[in-house]
This record gives structure tokens, sequence and C-alpha cells, in this order.
């Protein structure tokens, strides 16, 4: 019942109905027994799809096209990878505070860097910035096979959690992102949700010939969302897709 606080007023409403009409005497625990938690998660449910659906309609309003991304934007419940202080907010199109003052990226951020990512099912992609999870999930949707770094422990566990709980199992790793993961290399794509100052080489190496990189480039004040294409052994082309702002790739880890 961990959204209880979350409820429409109409189902607190009926939930007090039951409670009071029906098991006023009722203790806490005994209410708990009695009380169908299914009926209410299901309404709760729904609820929160609705929100996904509508968070959804706005980013492709805002120019989001990729069908595929929307799909798994509308089906997953950002709530639950956000404090519940901030639940209010959570479909709303902004970025949110998490834990160790990082950030869940806008959820319009997420489906930009996604849709650039353009994939297929069955590929291999390797995100750096598990943060909350919420990207990791998006990509699972998606039916590609997720490996996914973090350097703060806490972080890493609490996603690794949040999916679980979910019903997703991406392979997360607490770590230095900066190092990538030679050992599952290569990867058909990267995408990288923390903003490093220069494009990291050696994660360039970790890209299959003829994958690429999604990674938003530059100082704090802002980064230009850049796709670098692994052409050659040694050869990369790179595009630039607009102007946004992340919390930066830092080195080593935070245990
Ligand atoms: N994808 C996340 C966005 C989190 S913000 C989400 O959906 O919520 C970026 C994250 O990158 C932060 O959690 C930060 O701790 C992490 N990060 C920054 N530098 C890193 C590095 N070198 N290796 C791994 N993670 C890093």
């Amino acid at each position: 019942m961990k959204r209880e606080k979350q409820y429409p007023i109409p189902v607190a409403v009926i939930i007090a109905l039951f409670c009071t009409g029906l098991i006023a005497c009722a203790s806490n625990s005994s209410r708990n027994q009695q009380i169908k938690p299914d009926i209410y998660m299901t309404d709760l449910h729904q609820q929160y799809n609705n929100e996904a659906k509508k968070l959804a309609k706005e980013l492709e309003r805002k120019g989001i096209s990729d069908k595929t991304v929307l799909t798994a934007i509308a089906s997953i419940p950002r709530d639950s990878f956000i404090d519940k202080q901030l639940s209010a907010y959570a479909y709303q199109d902004r970025p949110l505070p998490i834990e160790s003052g990082q950030t869940i990226s806008q959820p319009f951020t997420v489906a930009w860097q996604t849709q650039l990512l353009q994939l297929k099912p069955g590929e291999k992609v390797l995100e750096i910035g598990t943060g909350s999870g919420y990207q990791a999930a998006v990509l699972s949707e998606m039916g590609v096979e997720v490996y996914s770094i973090e350097r703060y422990r806490n972080l890493y566990e609490s996603a690794k959690e949040t999916l679980n709980k979910l019903g997703y199992y991406p392979n997360l790793f607490f770590g230095d992102g900066y190092e990538g993961l030679p050992e599952h290399a290569p990867f058909d794509k990267i995408l990288i949700t923390a903003a490093p100052e220069k494009v990291p080489e050696k994660l360039l190496h970790q890209l299959r010939i003829g994958g690429w990189m999604v990674v938003p480039v530059g100082g704090k004040t802002g980064q230009k969302m850049t796709v670098i294409r692994r052409v050659g052994e040694n050869e990369f082309k790179k595009s630039e897709h607009g102007d946004f702002i992340f919390v930066p790739m830092q080195e080593g880890i935070v245990d």
C-alpha cells in the first residue's frame, strides 16, 4: 500500500465509507486484512496509467514522434521512481530531485535521448547514470538488452529495488561509467544520462562498428545533445541535436 497517500479523492471517500460502514471497529491490522487491496490498487493503477498516457501525449505534441518511445512512456509509473512527497509532480514534464543531489531527467529529455538511439528490439544498450532507474525502465520496455551503471551505491541499490518491484530486470552495475563495461562490450548503443565535458574515449571503443552513442557534451552551463557514430575501427561521425542541461558526469564511485 505504498501509494496510499496518493488516492484520488473519490477513491479515498470510497475507502472511508467502506472502513466506517463495514469495519468501523476494526483495528489497523484487521482493516488491512479486510480491505481488498486488489480492488483499490486496480483503481490506483488505472489513475497512474492515465497520467502516464497523458504525459506521452504531451511529449508527442512537443515533438517526440517515435511511437515505440511514446508507448514505453505511457506504460511506466514514473511516480514509482521518485520520493512520495513529489508524487504530485511525477507526470509533469519536468526533472525532479532524487537522492544524493542527482535528478530524474525531464520526461522530454528521456524521450528525446531514447528516440535518438533508434532502438531495435534485441539490441545491446549501455546506459551511464542509472539514477532513479526510470530511463532503464524505458529502455527495458523497448525490448532491448539493458546494461546500466551508477556511481552512487545508494542510487544503484534503490533503482534496482524499484525496477525489480515493477518487473524490470536490467543488468545493473555499481561503478564508474567512465570505465564502461569492457567485459560486456561491444554495445549497439550507448546512452549517457549525465554530462561529460568531453566525450569519454573508452566508451567510444566499447561501441560496435556501426553503433552509436547519445551523449550531452559540455560544461555546467549547458550541453549539446550529441550523437556519435562509430563508422570504422577509429572513425567516428558526430551530429548535434539541441541544447540541454544535465548533472555532470563525474569520475569515481561513492560507496
Ligand atoms: N537516467 C537517470 C538520470 C539520472 S541523473 C534516470 O532516469 O533517473 C544522472 C546520473 O548519472 C546520476 O545518478 C549520477 O550519479 C550518475 N553519474 C554521474 N557520473 C557517473 C559516472 N561516472 N558513472 C556512473 N554514473 C554516473
